[in-house]
C-alpha cells in the first residue's frame, strides 16, 4: 500500500499543472483501490462551493463545470465534518444529491475524506461504485493518507495559482506569508537557487532538446571526472571495497539505460534539469519499494548521483538573470549568512519559503531596516525570477508584477514611510524621556553585522547585548584569545563611557559553528548556550579572559550569560569567571576589573526562581524571543507554528509584567534584548512595567525614541492594566493597534503615516 502510494504522490508532483495532476491521479486512485470512480472536488471559498476538477468515472463535460454547495450532498457533509465518509449504499442517504449532469445514478458505494492544509478544506476526494460495498479500514486510511499527502501539494498549486509556468507575466497576483520585518518595498525578484539539490528544481519545459541534450552529456562526462578524481584521491586512505561505490556511480551513468530515458524526457520537451528530475525520482520509487534493504538503500546512491549531475548542469546553465539593483531576495530558506552575502548590493527585502518570524536571517533583516517576509510556502522559485513585486512587511503580502494603480500606491506609501524615517532621526540624539517625564535607556543590540560604526549607534546608551557567537560563526575555527581581545576591544572602545554587555558564546540552536557540528532531534531543548560553554571550560575560560583582558583601561565590560535554566549553572560561571579574574589579574601589572555578572531570563524556569538569582547576579535581561518560544513551545523558526509564536501572548505579558514586579522588589536592574524591545507597541508595554533598559537593533532606536517620546507613561500604565486583563493574543494586537493610532502612531505599525 505504501509503495503505491508513494508512486502517486510522486506521479502528481511531477506534473507541472495541477488539474493534469489531479487527472492522473484519480485514475491512479481508481485503480489502486479496485473501484469504478475516483473525483477531486477543489474548494472555491469566494463561490462557497466545490467545484468538480478531475474524475475518472463521472461524466468527462462536467469537469470544471459542476459545483456543489458547501452544505449541499455528500461532499458538503464531509466538508462539513471535516472527516471521511464511508456509506455502502449512497443513494438512500438524506443528503445524497441528485446531479444528472455528472451521470452517476448507478453509483451505490461512496468514500469521501476532505483534503485540509492548515485546519482549511481545500478539497475533497471521493471513491464510488455501483456494487454497494463498506470501503475497510484500510481502503479508508489508505484515501486519509493520500488526502493528507495532496493537501500541502493542492493548496499551494491552487490558492497561490502560480504553479502553472503559462502564468501571464502581467498577471498581477497576491502572495501571503508571515511578516519577519516591517517597512515596503518596490522591486523586482532574484532568486538565490539552493545548490543542486533535485528536490528543489520545479519542472519545466525547453524547446531546444539538442542543446539541452548536449548540456547533459557534458554533465554526465563532468561526473565521471569527477568520480575518477575522487576514488584516485582516497585510494589508500579507505578500503578499496568502499572505493567500489565510486566505480557502481559511473557504471550507474555510463549505462545506457539512465542516460536513454533522460533523453528520452528531453526530447519530449523537459529541460535537463527537469527530465534528470523525471527519472531519478522514478528510480527513488522503484528502489525504495524493494523488500531486500541492501537494494532499497541504493535508492540514497541514486538521488546522490541525480545532486552530482545536477551540480555540473546547473554550472552549466547561463541564463542566470542579473542582480537587479532593487533586488528582492528570494529563497527556500533566507539564512543569516544568505542575507549577509547580498546586503551590499542593492538589498530592497526578503523573502523566505521557509523559517519564521524570529530566525535570526530575520533578526539580521530588522537590523539593516529592510522587510522580510517568511514562510510564503512552496512555491515554484523559478515562476518569481525577476518579477516585480512589492513587499509589504506590515501585513506579510507579496503583489506580483502589481497593476499600475496598485503600484502608484505603494508608491506613495514608500515615499510617507521615508518621510517617517527621516522625521524619526530628528530625535536621534535627545533622551527617551516620556511627555510626562518618565526615562528609560534605550541601548544597542550588536554582534550580527560587521563593526559598529557612528551611524549605528543612532542616539544609543550604550551596548545592551553583544552576540559574541556571531563572529565565532565566521571563521574556520575556534578563534585564539589574542584574536578575541582584539575584537572585543573595539566593541568596547564604541562605547568608551557607556556599558556594553558582552554575551558569552550562546551556540546551539539555530546558531551552528562549522567547525563544531552538533547533531540533536531538538537542538532548541538541547545543548545551547550556558550547556555548552559549562562543559567545556576551555572555550569559556578563553572568551571571559579575552574579554577581562580587552577590558583593561576602558573599564565598560559587562558580561552577560545566555540561556540558564539553574542556580548551579550560574554558581559554576560565576566561579569560571572569577578564576579567569584571578588568572588574567595574576599575569599583568595593569589593573584588571571586575565585571558586573547578569543572566538572561529566557527559560521560563528561572521566572520562579528570581529571588535567588537576583542575590547571585547584579542585572537581568530577558531574551524575550526564547523566552516565547520555550513559554509557548513553539519553535521560532518554524513556519508551519509561527501563527502562535507571538510575544503579544497574554501568557508571555503576565509572565513579562511579573519579571518587573520582582525585579524592582529585589533593587535589581532589568532590561530586555529580545526583539519585543523594537516593537513600538512592547517598547510601550515594557516601559509600563517598568524595565530599566530595552536594548534594540540601530534601525529601531530612533523609531522606537520617537513613539516613547510621544506618549504619557501614566496612560501607558493605563494601556498596561488594560492589556493584562485581555484573554487572547489578537485581542491584545487590536487593542494596542488602536491604541497606537489613537495615539497618533500608526504609521509605525502599519503602511503608511
Ligand atoms: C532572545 O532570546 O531574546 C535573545 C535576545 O537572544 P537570541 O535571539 O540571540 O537567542
Ligand atoms: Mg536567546
Amino acid at each position: 500500500m505504501l509503495t503505491t502510494l508513494r508512486r502517486i504522490v510522486l506521479a502528481f508532483s511531477q506534473e507541472p499543472d495541477l488539474e493534469q495532476g489531479l487527472l492522473r491521479l484519480v485514475s491512479q486512485v481508481k485503480e489502486a483501490m479496485a473501484t469504478e470512480c475516483c473525483s477531486v472536488y477543489l474548494a472555491d471559498y469566494e463561490q462557497e462551493h466545490f467545484l468538480l476538477t478531475a474524475s475518472d468515472g463521472l461524466s468527462k463535460t462536467s469537469l470544471g463545470q459542476v459545483a456543489i454547495g458547501f452544505s449541499e450532498g455528500l461532499v458538503g457533509l464531509v466538508g462539513q465534518r471535516e472527516e471521511p465518509i464511508n456509506i455502502a449504499n449512497a443513494q438512500s442517504h438524506p443528503r445524497f444529491k441528485h446531479s444528472p449532469e455528472v451521470q452517476e445514478d448507478d453509483f451505490n458505494a461512496f468514500l469521501g475524506t476532505p483534503i485540509i492544509h492548515q485546519r482549511k478544506v481545500v478539497g475533497i476526494i471521493s471513491v464510488q461504485q455501483k456494487q454497494a460495498r463498506q470501503f475497510d479500514d484500510t481502503e479508508e486510511a489508505f484515501l486519509v493518507t493520500l488526502a493528507a499527502q495532496l493537501a500541502t501539494a493542492i493548496s499551494h498549486a491552487e490558492a497561490k495559482g502560480i504553479s502553472n509556468p503559462n502564468i501571464s507575466q502581467n498577471k498581477w497576483q497576491k502572495l501571503q506569508g508571515i511578516p519577519g520585518s516591517s517597512g515596503l518595498a518596490i522591486g523586482r525578484f532574484y532568486v538565490s537557487y539552493p545548490r543542486s539539490q533535485l528536490s528543489s528544481i520545479n519542472l519545466t519545459k525547453h524547446d531546444q532538446p539538442a542543446q539541452q541534450i548536449k548540456r547533459f552529456q557534458q554533465s554526465v562526462l563532468l561526473t565521471i571526472r569527477d568520480f575518477g578524481q575522487m576514488s584516485h584521491r582516497m585510494r589508500g586512505t579507505i578500503p578499496d571495497d568502499t572505493l567500489d561505490i565510486f566505480d557502481m556511480y559511473k557504471h550507474m551513468l555510463e549505462s545506457a539505460s539512465l542516460g536513454e530515458e533522460i533523453t528520452e524526457k528531453i526530447n519530449e520537451g523537459w529541460c535537463a534539469e527537469s527530465a534528470l528530475k523525471l527519472v531519478i525520482d522514478q528510480y527513488i520509487v522503484q528502489f525504495q519499494s524493494v523488500d531486500d534493504p541492501y537494494i532499497r538503500e541504493r535508492a540514497t546512491d541514486i538521488k546522490d548521483l541525480g545532486n552530482r549531475v545536477l551540480f555540473h548542469l546547473q554550472e552549466t546553465d547561463h541564463s542566470k538573470p542579473e542582480v537587479p539593483d532593487d533586488m528582492v531576495l528570494v529563497a527556500q530558506e533566507v539564512t543569516a549568512a544568505l542575507l549577509a552575502e547580498y546586503q551590499h548590493k542593492g538589498l530592497k527585502a526578503i523573502v523566505s519559503l521557509s523559517g519564521s518570524t524570529n530566525s535570526h536571517a530575520v533578526i539580521l533583516a530588522r537590523a539593516l531596516g529592510i522587510p522580510a517576509i517568511m514562510g510564503v510556502g512552496n512555491i515554484p522559485l523559478n515562476n518569481l525570477s525577476n518579477k516585480q513585486v512589492i513587499i509589504d512587511g506590515y501585513s506579510g503580502e507579496i503583489f506580483l508584477s502589481p497593476e499600475a494603480s496598485l503600484l502608484k500606491e505603494y508608491q506613495h506609501l514608500v515615499k510617507e514611510e521615508e518621510e517617517l524615517q527621516d522625521v524619526v532621526r530628528e530625535v536621534t540624539d535627545l533622551p527617551t524621556i516620556t511627555k510626562d517625564g518618565k526615562s528609560i535607556e534605550l541601548l544597542l543590540n550588536a554582534g550580527l553585522s560587521g563593526g559598529i560604526d557612528h551611524s549605528m549607534k543612532n542616539g544609543a546608551v550604550g551596548i545592551g547585548l553583544y552576540r559574541t557567537e556571531i563572529p565565532f560563526m565566521e571563521r574556520p575555527c575556534f578563534p585564539s584569545e589574542v584574536e578575541q581581545v582584539s575584537w572585543y576591544k573595539t566593541v568596547l572602545q564604541s562605547f568608551p563611557r557607556q556599558a556594553v554587555v558582552m554575551r558569552t558564546l550562546d551556540v546551539g540552536g539555530d546558531k551552528a559553528l562549522p567547525y563544531f557540528p552538533i547533531s540533536e532531534d531538538n537542538p532548541f531543548l538541547g545543548w545551547r548556550g550556558i550547556r555548552i560553554t559549562l562543559d567545556h571550560p576551555e572555550i569559556f575560560l578563553v572568551q571571559v579572559r579575552a574579554m577581562l583582558k580587552a577590558n583593561i583601561g576602558i573599564g565598560n565590560l559587562e558580561i552577560m550569560l545566555p540561556m540558564i535554566s539553574s542556580i548551579t549553572e550560574v554558581d559554576d560561571a560565576i566561579r569560571l569567571i572569577n578564576q579567569a579574574y584571578f588568572e588574567v589579574s595574576s599575569e599583568t601589572e595593569e589593573q584588571v576589573l571586575k565585571p558586573k555578572i547578569g543572566i538572561m531570563l529566557e527559560v521560563p524556569s528561572v521566572i520562579f526562581q528570581l529571588s535567588e538569582l537576583a542575590k547571585k547576579v547584579d542585572f537581568f535581561s530577558v531574551g524575550s524571543n526564547d523566552l516565547t518560544q520555550y513559554l509557548l513551545a513553539v519553535d521560532r523558526n518554524n513556519s508551519r507554528v509561527a501563527g502562535i509564536y507571538d510575544s503579544y501572548h497574554p501568557a508571555v505579558l503576565r509572565a513579562l509584567n511579573h519579571i518587573a514586579e520582582h525585579a524592582q522588589k529585589e533593587l535589581i536592574e532589568l532590561s530586555l534584548c529580545g526583539e519585543l524591545a523594537g516593537d513600538p507597541g512592547g517598547a510601550l508595554l515594557l516601559l509600563a512595567m517598568g524595565y530599566d533598559k530595552l536594548s534594540m537593533n540601530s534601525h529601531n532606536i530612533p523609531r522606537i525614541k520617537w513613539v516613547l517620546r510621544h506618549i504619557d507613561y501614566e496612560q501607558a500604565k493605563l494601556i498596561l492594566s488594560h492589556c493584562l486583563m485581555l484573554s487572547t493574543t489578537k485581542q491584545v494586537h487590536n487593542y494596542i493597534n488602536d491604541q497606537l493610532e489613537l495615539l497618533g502612531l500608526g504609521g509605525f505599525v502599519r503602511a503608511g503615516k
